[in-house]
């Protein structure tokens, strides 16, 4: 419990005093930073001593413009949001949030029904969780996301550049290049095309993608991978009818492309 003391004063404070502007310049690397976005009080609370207890620095915002505002101050690692928030809704702070930011991003919502929408719109959000959910299923999905770590560039291996086409993509250093220019994908973006191009010769099942990508605990709606290789797709200039990276295997899922 070493850190709860600096993570409870974050979370009092929400990262807009000197003193936690201090505690961001200290704070030891390897430490993931958490946001935890829910304007139920007791919820967040709850939710961010699992993920103290998991490891992470934890920072608390209880409305959609603190929601933005904090993201950009604390540069976190993963964001827990509630959908329904006074200022700005869920939908709304996950559009903002991908406008500067990568980070892993879960809903929270209320209804099942939600997630229909959640699943449809192109927010950006890597996962949910329906509303009541365990805060240790939260906190352990999390946590095995983010266990992949970013290799840092220095021991990046020619070896690991995999290219299909003017697709070019480094598993290590995590970066994606499409005739030379640098594709920005989410975790989860990435994660998927990983997945596929470390067996370009493999036929996927969504559910295998689901087990690589958000592990094998995971339970939800697959065509969530749907939804993230729509946008996938769209970033490198692909498309369903197309397929010239990753194409769609009738009946099954996906695989990869030879970017022809
Ligand atoms: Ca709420």
């Amino acid at each position: 419990m070493a850190s709860t003391g600096r993570a409870a004063a974050t979370m009092v404070g929400m990262g807009s005093h000197a003193s936690d502007q201090d505690a961001a310049h200290s704070r030891p690397t390897s430490e993931l930073r958490a946001l935890v976005v829910e304007d139920e009080r007791e919820l967040a609370g709850v939710v961010a001593s699992y993920l103290q207890r998991a490891g992470f620095e934890v920072t608390l915002a209880h409305d959609g413009l603190e929601a933005v505002n904090t993201a950009r101050e604390v540069d976190p690692d993963v964001i827990v949001l509630d959908l329904g928030l006074p200022s700005l809704d869920g939908v709304e702070v996950c559009r903002r949030v991908r406008t500067f930011s990568d980070c892993y991003v879960v809903m929270l919502t209320a209804r099942a029904d939600e997630v229909d929408t959640l699943i449809g719109l192109s927010v950006g959000a890597d996962d949910y969780m329906t509303k009541p959910f365990s805060p240790r299923e939260l906190s352990a999905r999390v946590t095995a996301m983010l266990r992949r770590p970013r290799a840092s560039r220095g021991l990046l291996d020619a070896a690991d550049v995999k290219s299909f086409g003017a697709l070019s993509i480094d598993i290590q250093g995590r970066d994606v290049w499409l005739d030379g220019e640098p594709v920005q994908l989410t975790r989860t973006e990435f994660d998927v095309l990983a997945a596929l191009a470390e067996r370009p010769r493999m036929a996927f099942s969504r559910r295998q993608l689901i087990d690589h990508v958000w592990g094998e605990t995971w339970v939800g709606d697959e065509h969530l991978v749907d939804v993230h290789v729509g946008h996938l797709r769209r970033k490198v200039g692909d498309d369903a009818t197309r397929g010239r990276y990753v194409r769609t295997v009738r009946g099954i899922g996906y695989r990869m492309g030879t970017g022809e």
